[in-house]
């Protein structure tokens, strides 16, 4: 019996690609710097602002601040300037403003304020 010979398979690795928003340039989703226009990727945004809500599905603080984390991380790595919290105004509301003065600190947001006539919602600005 004669063996089969099966053919080395190559498998290419699809990456997730990005575009510059400066120069319109298809990146690697990896790559910080557009190697086009030397812009540096992550800071770049549309001025768009994406709003959420982690507060108003009885959401207990745990949760909502978890909810809340993974919304920024998310956005940082999306094209938005700012993320739009909507946090209630209880006990939920707190303890957001205080991870985000922790966030602040660390640079992991540039900067975060009450939503002016509405202070159930913080605008946070990621870039
Ligand atoms: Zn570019």
């Amino acid at each position: 019996m004669a063996i089969a010979y099966t053919p080395p398979i190559c498998i290419r690795v699809k990456v997730m690609q990005v575009i510059c928003l400066d120069c319109g340039m298809s990146v690697d989703d990896y790559v910080d710097y557009c190697p086009k226009c030397d812009n540096e990727l992550g800071l770049q945004h549309d001025g768009s602002t994406v709003t959420v809500d982690i507060a108003h599905q009885g959401e207990r603080v745990s949760e909502a601040l978890e909810k809340m984390q993974k919304e920024i991380d998310a956005a940082r790595k999306g094209v938005a300037e700012s993320i739009r919290l909507v946090v209630g105004s209880g006990l939920i509301r707190d303890e957001v403003l205080l991870v985000l003065r922790d966030l602040q600190f660390r640079a992991d947001i540039k900067s975060f304020e009450s939503e002016s006539g509405n202070a159930g919602a913080v605008l946070v600005r990621l870039k």
